[in-house]
């Protein structure tokens, strides 16, 4: 399948890696939006959160177990942010579901 976030989870596009297992890659952002920018994927395809199933869910708990031991170990103590977007209007721009970490700097509510 001719997917960018595949091919960078199977290590055939290099990423700047934060933290892998055998179920997910989180690496840093290409053009990072605060100090602090990185993605955490599924190394399954699942086009995006419009795609979440009771057969595949289980994989959002595990990232979201993730980001929290990684906001320990990165020390995103003063806060962050964690954003999806899904389809177009909300910006997606890769069909491979993908959870931003935003933080390092006070970050605007509500969104633009
Ligand atoms: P979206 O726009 O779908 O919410 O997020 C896609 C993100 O992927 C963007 O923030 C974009 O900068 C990032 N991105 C796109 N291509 C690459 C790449 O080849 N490598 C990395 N590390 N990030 C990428
Ligand atoms: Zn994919």
């Amino acid at each position: 399948m001719d997917c960018l976030f595949c091919k960078i989870a199977a290590g055939e596009i290099p990423s700047k890696k934060v933290y892998e297992d055998e179920l997910v890659l989180a690496f840093y952002d290409i053009e990072p939006q605060a100090p602090v920018h990185f993605l955490v994927i599924p190394k399954e395809h699942i086009s995006g959160a419009d795609a979440i199933t009771s057969e595949n869910s289980q994989i959002v708990s595990h990232i979201y177990q993730v980001i929290a031991k990684l906001s320990r170990e990165l020390k995103l103590e003063k806060g962050f942010r964690i954003v999806t977007n899904c389809g177009e209007e909300a910006g997606q721009s890769v069909p491979h579901l993908h959870f931003h970490v935003l933080a390092g700097r006070s970050l605007a509510w509500p969104p633009g």
